[in-house]
């Protein structure tokens, strides 16, 4: 027998996405918006942009969007915008994606790590208002793997804290909070639309949603080198060049109706995965019965995660960790914390990011849950 032709190895890989499967959802509208972008040679702003921008924020349910160069801009940009720098603090959950810290650290301000509930690894109010001090000037909620933290709690104590609650919003597009979509609940909130991510562009794309129209302006001025609104030439800010490109926006509104169905289907894989590790010692991240989650990433505790990871490589299942190194931990950030965060730093060692997007098969699912089985199995009896 060819090495090739041995046991599993030659069945056809599990992909940890598949963005040609969504691509081919949204047919040939992209050529319409390709057509539209070269016949206008609209190619930075413009209807396709400003299209996009209402559309998105009608659906986070917010009156303002600006559309803006990437997911990480978008929450310097609010940091910016609420004139968050030197001196402050935005205390931020320590198991997030580094962009949410890089955000913090552009704009002069310090990230004060706080760590997450142990069951859904999110931010807790309780968390904020332990790290809250006379610095502190916002929270960065991140809704992570897809899921809104308890808002109602999280709101609540912002308010009483007298801090801006932002929401890092990358991974919960259309996510709700007790019916309430994701974006909706803070000052601001950013959004990615980086390829992977639930609702993704052909490269590079963000945006800040908020109901603040002051804010709104000051954000649009900052993302186009603080130019004044209607004078090109005149500069009112020092700001960056983060702006929304028109072919992306046109993407992005050829997907947006797509979006509640992947969501769903995600849903129903990441409910097919929960089934079938009930009672087996692979505990998924718990989704809690006020929460929707866009299911962005399906994350699994096991032990012996890169034994466990191996194993599924071999029978060509992807997989991901989200993250490995938590914040607090990496290089650049590691001196301005020196407070433990049990959780999130075990946490970092048992998880696993499964294959999810919207096209799994059942025969992937089945292949990929029976391999985590198998491999935990093999791992209980070493
Ligand atoms: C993707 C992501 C970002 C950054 O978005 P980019 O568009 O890649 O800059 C920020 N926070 C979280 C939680 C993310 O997943």
């Amino acid at each position: 027998m060819k090495a090739g032709q041995h046991g599993q190895s030659s069945a056809r890989p599990v992909r940890f996405l598949d963005l040609a499967a969504t691509g081919e959802d949204i047919g040939d509208a992209v050529d319409a918006v390709w057509a539209q972008v070269t016949s206008t040679s609209g190619f930075v702003g413009g209807p396709l942009v400003e299209r996009f921008e209402a559309e998105w924020a009608a659906y986070c349910g917010t009156q303002h969007c600006v559309g803006v160069g990437n997911g990480t801009d978008a929450l310097q940009l609010i940091l910016e915008g609420l004139g968050i720098g030197a001196d402050d603090e935005v205390i931020v959950p320590a198991n997030t994606f580094f962009a949410t810290c890089e955000a913090i650290v552009a704009v002069g301000a310090r990230p004060r790590f706080v760590d997450v509930d142990p069951e859904t690894l999110l931010i807790t109010a309780d968390g904020i208002s332990g790290a809250v001090n006379a610095r502190t000037a916002a929270v960065i909620a991140v809704h992570l793997y897809g899921q809104l933290p308890d808002m109602d709690a999280v709101v609540a104590l912002a308010e009483r804290a007298g801090i801006a609650l932002i929401e890092d919003a990358a991974q919960a597009h259309g996510a709700t909070w007790r019916g309430r979509r994701a974006g909706s609940f803070g000052v601001a909130a950013g959004f990615s639309f980086y390829p992977g991510k639930n609702l993704g562009a052909f490269g590079d794309a963000g945006a800040v949603v908020t109901n603040d129209q002051a804010l709104t302006a000051r954000i649009r001025s900052l993302a186009n080198h603080g130019r004044a609104p209607h004078a090109a030439s005149v500069h009112d800010l020092v700001g960056i060049n983060s702006r929304l490109d028109a072919l992306q926006a046109g993407v992005l509104s050829a997907k947006l109706p797509h979006l509640d169905g992947w969501n769903a289907a995600r849903r129903s894989a990441a409910e097919c995965y929960h089934e079938r590790f009930a009672g087996s010692g692979v505990h998924t991240v718990t989704v809690r019965p006020d929460a929707v989650t866009s299911s962005h990433l399906a994350v699994v505790s096991v032990p012996g995660r890169d034994r466990v990871r191996a194993a599924l490589a071999d029978q060509g299942i992807e997989s991901g960790v989200h993250y490995p190194i938590p914040c607090h931990l990496q290089a650049p950030l590691r001196s301005i914390c020196d407070e433990p965060l049990p959780v999130t730093e075990s946490a970092a060692e048992r998880i696993l990011s499964l294959p999810m997007h919207p096209h799994l098969t059942e025969d992937q699912l089945e292949r990929t849950s029976d391999a985590v089985l198998e491999a935990v199995a093999d791992e209980r009896s070493l």
